[in-house]
Protein backbone atom coordinates (compact mmCIF):
# COMPACT_ATOMS: atom_id res chain seq x y z
CA UNK A 1 0.00 0.00 0.00
CA UNK A 2 1.52 3.39 -0.75
CA UNK A 3 2.51 5.91 1.75
CA UNK A 4 0.01 8.45 0.07
CA UNK A 5 1.44 11.52 2.34
CA UNK A 6 4.98 10.42 1.57
CA UNK A 7 4.38 10.77 -1.86
CA UNK A 8 2.22 14.34 -1.89
CA UNK A 9 5.27 15.63 0.29
CA UNK A 10 8.09 14.26 -2.16
CA UNK A 11 6.47 15.44 -5.37
CA UNK A 12 5.76 18.99 -4.05
CA UNK A 13 10.09 18.66 -3.33
CA UNK A 14 10.33 17.95 -6.66
CA UNK A 15 7.72 20.70 -7.96
CA UNK A 16 10.13 23.34 -6.07
CA UNK A 17 13.18 22.66 -7.69
CA UNK A 18 11.70 22.60 -11.89
CA UNK A 19 12.50 24.91 -13.76
CA UNK A 20 10.30 24.69 -16.61
CA UNK A 21 7.19 26.14 -15.12
CA UNK A 22 5.19 27.22 -18.16
CA UNK A 23 3.42 30.31 -18.87
CA UNK A 24 1.14 31.73 -16.46
CA UNK A 25 -2.02 32.80 -18.24
CA UNK A 26 -2.20 36.70 -19.02
CA UNK A 27 -5.12 37.59 -21.29
CA UNK A 28 -7.33 37.32 -18.36
CA UNK A 29 -5.45 40.71 -16.77
CA UNK A 30 -5.64 39.92 -12.46
CA UNK A 31 -3.93 35.96 -13.18
CA UNK A 32 -1.22 37.66 -14.98
CA UNK A 33 -0.33 38.37 -11.46
CA UNK A 34 0.12 35.46 -10.32
CA UNK A 35 3.58 34.01 -9.26
CA UNK A 36 4.75 31.31 -11.19
CA UNK A 37 6.43 29.64 -8.25
CA UNK A 38 3.18 28.42 -6.61
CA UNK A 39 2.52 24.91 -6.57
CA UNK A 40 -0.23 23.49 -4.13
CA UNK A 41 -1.58 19.45 -3.98
CA UNK A 42 -3.97 18.13 -2.28
CA UNK A 43 -5.54 14.74 -2.02
CA UNK A 44 -8.12 13.61 -0.38
CA UNK A 45 -8.74 9.66 0.23
CA UNK A 46 -12.30 7.34 -0.45
CA UNK A 47 -11.65 7.18 3.73
CA UNK A 48 -11.67 10.66 4.27
CA UNK A 49 -8.04 11.49 4.82
CA UNK A 50 -6.64 14.38 3.37
CA UNK A 51 -2.87 14.80 2.39
CA UNK A 52 -1.78 18.26 0.85
CA UNK A 53 1.62 20.16 0.14
CA UNK A 54 3.37 23.16 -0.48
CA UNK A 55 0.58 25.48 -1.54
CA UNK A 56 -2.34 23.80 -1.24
CA UNK A 57 -4.08 26.19 1.13
CA UNK A 58 -3.68 28.98 -1.13
CA UNK A 59 -6.67 30.25 -3.36
CA UNK A 60 -6.37 30.71 -7.12
CA UNK A 61 -8.64 31.27 -9.86
CA UNK A 62 -10.15 27.16 -10.87
CA UNK A 63 -11.42 28.85 -14.48
CA UNK A 64 -12.32 26.24 -17.06
CA UNK A 65 -12.82 23.39 -13.82
CA UNK A 66 -15.86 25.18 -13.00
CA UNK A 67 -17.58 23.25 -16.05
CA UNK A 68 -17.35 20.33 -14.43
CA UNK A 69 -19.54 21.70 -11.48
CA UNK A 70 -22.33 24.20 -14.23
CA UNK A 71 -22.29 20.56 -16.08
CA UNK A 72 -23.05 18.69 -12.74
CA UNK A 73 -26.10 21.54 -11.72
CA UNK A 74 -27.76 21.44 -15.64
CA UNK A 75 -27.63 17.65 -15.56
CA UNK A 76 -29.68 17.93 -12.31
CA UNK A 77 -32.10 21.07 -13.47
CA UNK A 78 -32.45 19.89 -17.16
CA UNK A 79 -31.28 16.22 -17.81
CA UNK A 80 -30.46 14.55 -20.46
CA UNK A 81 -32.16 17.26 -22.54
CA UNK A 82 -28.97 18.84 -22.47
CA UNK A 83 -27.39 16.38 -25.11
CA UNK A 84 -29.55 17.79 -27.57
CA UNK A 85 -27.39 21.19 -27.39
CA UNK A 86 -24.26 19.72 -26.28
CA UNK A 87 -21.60 16.99 -28.03
CA UNK A 88 -19.58 14.33 -26.24
CA UNK A 89 -17.01 13.95 -28.51
CA UNK A 90 -13.30 15.37 -27.69
CA UNK A 91 -12.73 18.65 -30.10
CA UNK A 92 -9.34 18.31 -30.85
CA UNK A 93 -9.38 22.30 -30.79
CA UNK A 94 -8.60 25.08 -28.52
CA UNK A 95 -10.74 25.57 -25.51
CA UNK A 96 -11.69 28.81 -27.25
CA UNK A 97 -12.32 27.50 -30.51
CA UNK A 98 -15.06 28.64 -33.21
CA UNK A 99 -14.56 26.83 -35.91
CA UNK A 100 -16.28 23.86 -35.50
CA UNK A 101 -19.05 25.89 -34.41
CA UNK A 102 -19.81 26.65 -38.13
CA UNK A 103 -19.96 22.88 -39.77
CA UNK A 104 -21.58 21.78 -36.56
CA UNK A 105 -24.53 24.07 -36.64
CA UNK A 106 -23.55 25.97 -33.35
CA UNK A 107 -23.68 23.08 -30.55
CA UNK A 108 -20.64 22.77 -29.31
CA UNK A 109 -18.69 19.02 -29.57
CA UNK A 110 -18.49 18.76 -25.35
CA UNK A 111 -19.38 20.98 -22.48
CA UNK A 112 -15.79 21.32 -21.09
CA UNK A 113 -14.86 23.98 -24.07
CA UNK A 114 -15.98 27.71 -23.87
CA UNK A 115 -18.77 27.33 -25.99
CA UNK A 116 -19.99 24.25 -24.20
CA UNK A 117 -19.98 25.49 -21.00
CA UNK A 118 -21.61 28.77 -22.25
CA UNK A 119 -24.66 26.63 -23.57
CA UNK A 120 -24.51 24.48 -19.96
CA UNK A 121 -25.22 28.45 -18.21
CA UNK A 122 -27.66 29.19 -20.94
CA UNK A 123 -29.77 26.17 -19.91
CA UNK A 124 -29.36 26.76 -15.92
CA UNK A 125 -30.50 30.11 -16.75
CA UNK A 126 -33.99 28.55 -19.16
CA UNK A 127 -35.26 28.51 -15.19
CA UNK A 128 -33.25 30.93 -12.77
CA UNK A 129 -32.08 34.48 -13.10
CA UNK A 130 -28.39 35.35 -13.17
CA UNK A 131 -28.09 35.95 -9.67
CA UNK A 132 -29.57 32.90 -8.85
CA UNK A 133 -27.89 30.94 -10.73
CA UNK A 134 -24.48 32.36 -9.42
CA UNK A 135 -25.50 32.07 -6.03
CA UNK A 136 -26.90 28.46 -6.81
CA UNK A 137 -23.06 27.58 -7.55
CA UNK A 138 -21.17 29.05 -4.95
CA UNK A 139 -23.95 27.30 -2.55
CA UNK A 140 -23.21 24.11 -4.59
CA UNK A 141 -19.48 24.52 -4.14
CA UNK A 142 -19.07 25.43 -0.64
CA UNK A 143 -21.28 22.04 0.16
CA UNK A 144 -19.43 19.65 -2.12
CA UNK A 145 -16.32 21.29 -0.48
CA UNK A 146 -18.03 21.18 3.38
CA UNK A 147 -17.21 24.65 3.50
CA UNK A 148 -19.51 26.92 4.88
CA UNK A 149 -18.38 30.65 3.55
CA UNK A 150 -14.87 31.25 2.62
CA UNK A 151 -15.36 29.77 -0.73
CA UNK A 152 -15.95 32.97 -3.25
CA UNK A 153 -16.23 34.63 -6.67
CA UNK A 154 -13.57 37.12 -7.08
CA UNK A 155 -15.54 39.84 -8.78
CA UNK A 156 -12.10 41.54 -10.30
CA UNK A 157 -11.71 38.29 -12.37
CA UNK A 158 -15.01 38.30 -13.54
CA UNK A 159 -14.99 41.71 -14.65
CA UNK A 160 -11.99 41.64 -16.02
CA UNK A 161 -13.03 38.35 -18.21
CA UNK A 162 -16.06 40.73 -19.25
CA UNK A 163 -14.09 43.41 -20.40
CA UNK A 164 -12.03 41.37 -22.30
CA UNK A 165 -13.42 38.15 -23.21
CA UNK A 166 -13.96 39.00 -26.79
CA UNK A 167 -13.58 35.76 -27.70
CA UNK A 168 -16.36 34.37 -25.69
CA UNK A 169 -18.66 36.70 -26.75
CA UNK A 170 -17.78 35.97 -30.45
CA UNK A 171 -18.56 32.44 -29.43
CA UNK A 172 -22.27 32.68 -27.38
CA UNK A 173 -23.05 35.31 -30.33
CA UNK A 174 -22.28 32.68 -33.10
CA UNK A 175 -24.22 30.44 -30.95
CA UNK A 176 -27.34 32.36 -30.99
CA UNK A 177 -27.70 32.97 -34.39
CA UNK A 178 -28.03 29.47 -34.54
CA UNK A 179 -30.74 29.29 -32.04
CA UNK A 180 -28.46 27.02 -29.69
CA UNK A 181 -28.43 29.87 -27.08
CA UNK A 182 -31.86 31.45 -25.45
CA UNK A 183 -31.15 33.60 -23.05
CA UNK A 184 -29.74 37.30 -23.31
CA UNK A 185 -25.99 36.71 -24.55
CA UNK A 186 -24.53 39.52 -21.92
CA UNK A 187 -26.73 37.50 -19.11
CA UNK A 188 -25.59 34.35 -20.06
CA UNK A 189 -21.41 35.33 -20.96
CA UNK A 190 -22.23 37.38 -17.08
CA UNK A 191 -22.94 34.29 -15.14
CA UNK A 192 -20.28 32.06 -16.77
CA UNK A 193 -17.57 34.80 -16.23
CA UNK A 194 -18.67 34.35 -12.43
CA UNK A 195 -18.43 30.36 -12.54
CA UNK A 196 -15.30 30.96 -13.65
CA UNK A 197 -13.66 33.41 -11.44
CA UNK A 198 -14.57 31.13 -8.28
CA UNK A 199 -11.63 30.88 -5.77
CA UNK A 200 -10.58 27.87 -4.16
CA UNK A 201 -7.69 26.05 -2.78
CA UNK A 202 -6.52 22.77 -4.07
CA UNK A 203 -7.39 21.16 -0.39
CA UNK A 204 -11.38 22.94 -1.34
CA UNK A 205 -11.10 21.51 -4.61
CA UNK A 206 -10.30 17.85 -3.91
CA UNK A 207 -13.01 18.08 -1.44
CA UNK A 208 -15.65 19.72 -3.85
CA UNK A 209 -14.75 16.24 -6.38
CA UNK A 210 -15.24 13.71 -3.76
CA UNK A 211 -18.77 12.95 -5.42
CA UNK A 212 -16.69 12.03 -8.33
CA UNK A 213 -14.80 8.90 -6.62
CA UNK A 214 -17.77 7.94 -4.30
CA UNK A 215 -20.49 7.71 -7.95
CA UNK A 216 -22.18 11.01 -7.27
CA UNK A 217 -22.27 10.49 -3.70
CA UNK A 218 -20.41 12.13 -0.47
CA UNK A 219 -21.41 11.61 3.20
CA UNK A 220 -24.61 9.49 2.51
CA UNK A 221 -26.08 12.38 0.46
CA UNK A 222 -26.72 11.35 -3.12
CA UNK A 223 -25.66 14.92 -5.16
CA UNK A 224 -25.77 13.29 -9.00
CA UNK A 225 -26.72 9.42 -9.93
CA UNK A 226 -24.24 7.41 -10.14
CA UNK A 227 -24.41 7.03 -13.73
CA UNK A 228 -24.38 9.99 -14.61
CA UNK A 229 -20.96 10.75 -12.36
CA UNK A 230 -20.07 7.94 -14.28
CA UNK A 231 -20.59 9.63 -17.78
CA UNK A 232 -19.30 13.38 -16.49
CA UNK A 233 -15.81 11.68 -15.40
CA UNK A 234 -15.84 9.47 -18.99
CA UNK A 235 -16.11 13.58 -20.49
CA UNK A 236 -13.47 14.46 -18.00
CA UNK A 237 -10.93 11.51 -19.55
CA UNK A 238 -12.13 12.16 -23.01
CA UNK A 239 -12.78 16.01 -23.00
CA UNK A 240 -11.00 17.76 -20.04
CA UNK A 241 -7.73 18.91 -21.15
CA UNK A 242 -9.20 20.82 -25.01
CA UNK A 243 -6.33 19.48 -27.24
CA UNK A 244 -4.13 18.11 -24.86
CA UNK A 245 -6.65 15.52 -23.83
CA UNK A 246 -5.44 12.59 -25.48
CA UNK A 247 -1.64 13.01 -23.97
CA UNK A 248 -3.43 13.58 -20.67
CA UNK A 249 -5.21 10.31 -20.36
CA UNK A 250 -2.26 8.56 -22.25
CA UNK A 251 0.08 9.74 -19.34
CA UNK A 252 -1.82 10.20 -16.36
CA UNK A 253 -5.31 8.17 -17.06
CA UNK A 254 -7.63 9.96 -14.80
CA UNK A 255 -10.15 11.78 -15.39
CA UNK A 256 -9.32 15.33 -14.87
CA UNK A 257 -10.45 19.06 -16.01
CA UNK A 258 -7.87 22.06 -15.85
CA UNK A 259 -8.34 25.64 -15.67
CA UNK A 260 -6.45 28.49 -17.17
CA UNK A 261 -5.57 29.65 -13.54
CA UNK A 262 -2.81 26.41 -13.50
CA UNK A 263 -5.61 24.13 -11.46
CA UNK A 264 -6.29 20.34 -12.34
CA UNK A 265 -8.72 18.40 -10.56
CA UNK A 266 -8.79 14.55 -10.94
CA UNK A 267 -10.33 12.52 -9.87
CA UNK A 268 -9.18 8.49 -9.38
CA UNK A 269 -12.98 6.71 -8.90
CA UNK A 270 -13.51 4.95 -5.26
CA UNK A 271 -9.78 5.84 -4.66
CA UNK A 272 -9.23 9.47 -3.82
CA UNK A 273 -9.79 12.92 -5.56
CA UNK A 274 -6.88 15.02 -6.20
CA UNK A 275 -6.39 18.68 -6.71
CA UNK A 276 -2.96 20.32 -8.14
CA UNK A 277 -2.13 23.68 -8.62
CA UNK A 278 0.63 25.48 -10.55
CA UNK A 279 -0.17 28.71 -12.59
CA UNK A 280 2.23 28.17 -15.22
CA UNK A 281 0.77 26.65 -18.39
CA UNK A 282 1.64 24.72 -21.59
CA UNK A 283 0.72 25.40 -25.11
CA UNK A 284 -2.73 24.20 -24.71
CA UNK A 285 -3.41 26.18 -21.71
CA UNK A 286 -2.95 23.43 -19.08
CA UNK A 287 -0.79 23.27 -16.21
CA UNK A 288 2.88 22.06 -16.97
CA UNK A 289 3.36 21.04 -13.56
CA UNK A 290 0.26 20.31 -12.73
CA UNK A 291 0.25 17.57 -15.08
CA UNK A 292 4.30 16.16 -14.60
CA UNK A 293 2.69 16.50 -10.73
CA UNK A 294 -0.23 13.92 -11.35
CA UNK A 295 1.82 11.81 -13.21
CA UNK A 296 4.26 11.22 -11.03
CA UNK A 297 1.48 10.82 -8.40
CA UNK A 298 0.07 7.73 -10.64
CA UNK A 299 3.66 6.03 -11.73
CA UNK A 300 3.64 5.66 -7.71
CA UNK A 301 0.37 4.88 -6.45
CA UNK A 302 -0.81 2.83 -9.76
CA UNK A 303 -3.72 5.03 -9.50
CA UNK A 304 -4.47 4.88 -13.63
CA UNK A 305 -8.10 3.50 -14.27
CA UNK A 306 -5.99 1.86 -17.05
CA UNK A 307 -3.89 -0.61 -14.39
CA UNK A 308 -5.26 -3.99 -13.85
CA UNK A 309 -7.36 -3.87 -10.77
CA UNK A 310 -6.92 -7.45 -8.72
CA UNK A 311 -10.21 -8.83 -6.98
N1 LIG B 1 -12.55 31.98 -18.27
C1 LIG B 1 -11.69 31.37 -19.22
C2 LIG B 1 -12.14 31.72 -20.62
O1 LIG B 1 -13.29 31.74 -20.85
C3 LIG B 1 -11.68 29.90 -19.02
C4 LIG B 1 -10.75 29.16 -19.94
C5 LIG B 1 -10.01 28.03 -19.30
O2 LIG B 1 -9.85 27.91 -18.10
N2 LIG B 1 -9.46 27.19 -20.13
O3 LIG B 1 -11.38 31.97 -21.50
Amino acid sequence: MADVGRIVADIAGEMRGEEHRGKVASYIPPLACVPADKFGLAVVMADGSVHTAGDADQTFSIQSISKVFALTLALGAVGDQLWKRVGREPSGSAFNSIVQLETEHGIPRNPFINAGAIVVCDLLLGRLQPREAIGQMLRFVRELAGDDDTIRIDETVAQAEQDTGFRNMALANYMRAFGNIHSDVGMVLGTYFHFCALAMSCRQLAMAGRYLMHGGRVEGHRVITESRARRINALMMSCGHYDNSGDFAFRIGLPGKSGVGGGILAVAPGIASIAVWSPGLNEAGNSHLGQLALERLVQRTGWSVFEPRVG
